[in-house]
């Protein structure tokens, strides 16, 4: 067997990641099985030395245990260091390397669906959230050479301490989520990754849309639901909008390539996931 791979979290029994990497064993004539590894904290330890034990390709890490899991793995890409956390792991002959793709994959996916709008690095971004996943977003946006992106979070410390990451180049500015709303209009692209309007709760917002520019993009990676409350919004404005489950596929499809070398397509797979999610 090629590759034998996993998903370790908790709860994690509805995940879509098998989903997706059965998919993508099948579009690259792979042969390999990915499990679901639900453990809880105490048990993680145990769990890592089970996967060294039989030989596990690599596997995916999710809540909560993309810091926990650090301890356990022997190196870290320099990615994966600079963000603190770690979502993806490779076994090479034995070694467990900690990467994150969130990032990376955020970019990917933003490519893939407005692709002048990321050539033109000089854009305004606005990121709303300074949790794990706005950590890996600023980070690999502002490698790929985006300077201008102010983050807006409920505290104020978290984002501070985004905008203290070691980055290239960085015109950030720390807002609260209601200057954000007032300054809306200057904003090009607004990347929503709190936990706000995520099912059950899909009729929250977390900053309201009067202020948005008609030609701005406005992004959600929460994926439960697919169209949140401030996607609807956004697009009833005459905005453009950006899928959370695109981002999950465009994570998912880079962790691949760190495993195997080769890179899944993924063209069909974001309509087909789109509609799983939409039931
Ligand atoms: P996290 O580290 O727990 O961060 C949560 C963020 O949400 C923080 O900024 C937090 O603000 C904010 N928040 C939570 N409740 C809030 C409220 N009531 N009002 C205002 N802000 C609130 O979580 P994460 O790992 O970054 O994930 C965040 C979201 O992204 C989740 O919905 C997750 O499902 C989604 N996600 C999607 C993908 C994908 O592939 N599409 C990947 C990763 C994550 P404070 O700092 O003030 O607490």
């Amino acid at each position: 067997m090629e590759g034998k791979l996993g998903l370790v979290g908790y709860p994690i029994k509805h995940s879509l990641s098998p989903w997706i990497h059965q998919r993508f064993l099948e579009n690259t004539e792979t042969i390999g099985t990915y499990s679901i590894l639900e453990v809880l904290e105490n048990e993680l330890e145990q769990m890592v030395q089970t996967i060294r034990k039989n030989s596990y390709k690599g596997f995916n890490v999710t809540l909560p245990y993309k810091q926990k899991i650090i301890p356990f793995l022997d190196e870290l890409d320099p990615h994966a260091k600079e963000v603190g956390a770690v979502n993806t792991v490779l076994n090479r002959n034995g070694k467990l390397i900690g990467y994150n793709t969130d990032g990376i994959g955020y970019l990917r996916s933003l490519t893939n669906h407005y692709p002048a709008f990321v050539e033109d690095r000089q854009k305004n971004v606005l990121l709303l959230g300074a949790g794990g996943a706005a950590r890996a977003i600023y980070y690999a946006l502002n490698q790929s050479g985006f300077q201008f992106i102010d983050i807006a979070n409920r505290t104020i410390e978290k984002a501070q301490s985004i905008a203290d990451l070691k980055t290239p180049v960085s015109k950030t500015s720390v807002l609260t989520l209601s200057e954000a709303e007032k300054n809306l209009d200057k904003y090009d692209l607004i990347i929503q990754t709190t936990n706000v309007g995520m099912k059950p709760n899909e009729d929250e917002v977390p900053i309201r849309l009067e202020k948005l520019q008609e030609n701005a993009i406005v992004s959600d990676i929460i994926y439960q639901p697919i169209w949140t409350k401030l996607l609807k919004e956004a697009k009833s404005r005459g905005a453009s909008v950006h899928h959370g489950h695109s981002m999950l596929l465009y994570q998912a499809q880079y962790a691949f390539e760190i495993w195997f070398g080769r890179l899944p397509i993924i063209t069909n797979m974001d309509i087909q996931l789109k509609q799983l999610l939409e039931g």
